[in-house]
């Protein structure tokens, strides 16, 4: 694997390169859930490449910045046994040099859900976003669905700059206990860990729920909260049941539907979703 620590370094790989290039980038501390969008981009394209870069841009004031996870050498070792081409690992000062003063804000979608309690994560997340498509320029870039309302902005900013890429999504990863895969479950605690599982088990109801018919947004979202605030240490910071492509609530579960969870247990601020759709009326249960 080649490990790229400059833009004109990685520039000149990608035009070197020759065939498409899958692209991954993300923030480190790697987990199968990176692995499986790696896998993604070396099926579908002809190298792989991932970038880790931890964006202070879309962290606010009082966030995680500092205390998030790094494991530099474990990352490097994953991507190589995955197979990856090419690592774009670049510092800081190579992606915001000194007098850096543009910034990329998609609207009106990333007010909602994350961008309540977040509202620069979006703008961090877009920029950065950006700037690497631009540096690694390649064919298809791979995200997880498990942060779907950064999927949609992605795929705004590229629909609206009319860049020249594939966004693909990847379904999300999840561990045996059903708790999404997450840089950020390294801040749990045992006991943490257990109430982090009420998360995947509170979708799983609401699921089962429109399935046997329920179509309404505040009993879902009550039976959601019950389920979840039954365990100890969890604060629940959004529960939406939501349009899948704008965010706008719903009253009711009507053709696909997302149901988008934020809840903070200890140290660690947790999102999942899941996307469900309501029978038609004269379908069989
Ligand atoms: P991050 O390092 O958290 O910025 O994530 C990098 C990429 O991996 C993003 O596209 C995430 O959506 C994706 N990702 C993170 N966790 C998962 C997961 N459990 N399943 C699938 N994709 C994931």
């Amino acid at each position: 694997m080649d490990i790229l620590r400059t833009i004109r370094e990685m520039k000149d790989w990608s035009a070197r390169s020759g065939g498409r290039v899958g692209f991954v980038p993300t923030m480190g501390s790697l987990h199968a859930g990176h692995l499986t969008l790696v896998h993604r981009a070396k099926a579908s394209c002809d190298r792989a490449v991932a970038s880790i870069f931890l964006n202070p841009a879309q962290f606010g004031a009082g966030e995680d910045l500092a205390a998030y996870p790094v494991d530099p050498e474990g990352d490097r070792r994953k991507l190589e046994d995955a197979g990856t081409d090419a690592l774009f690992l670049p510092d800081r000062r190579e992606i915001y040099p000194q007098g850096f003063k543009t910034y990329v804000q998609v609207e009106d979608i990333t007010s909602h859900l994350c961008g309540v309690s977040r509202p620069a994560f979006f703008r961090g997340v877009a920029t950065v976003v950006l700037k690497l498509l631009n540096i690694v320029q390649p064919h298809t870039a791979f995200f997880g669905e498990k942060d779907w309302q950064q999927l949609q902005v992605v795929r705004t900013l590229a629909r609206d700059l009319s860049l020249n890429v594939n966004i693909e999504s990847v379904p999300t990863v999840r561990d045996a206990d059903g708790v999404a895969l997450s840089s950020r479950n390294a801040y749990l605690s045992e006991t943490e860990r257990v109430s982090a599982r009420s998360l995947v088990r509170s979708l799983d109801t609401a699921k089962a729920l429109v399935s046997e018919g329920e179509i309404s947004a505040a009993v879902l979202r009550r039976a959601i909260r019950e389920i979840i605030e039954r365990e100890r240490h969890t604060d629940v910071e959004y529960i939406s049941i939501c349009d899948p492509a704008d965010f706008t609530e719903r009253e009711e579960v009507r053709n696909a539907t997302l149901i988008a969870l934020a809840v903070r247990i200890g140290r660690a601020r947790l999102i999942d979703n899941c996307i469900v759709e309501a029978k038609r009326c004269n379908e069989p249960y």
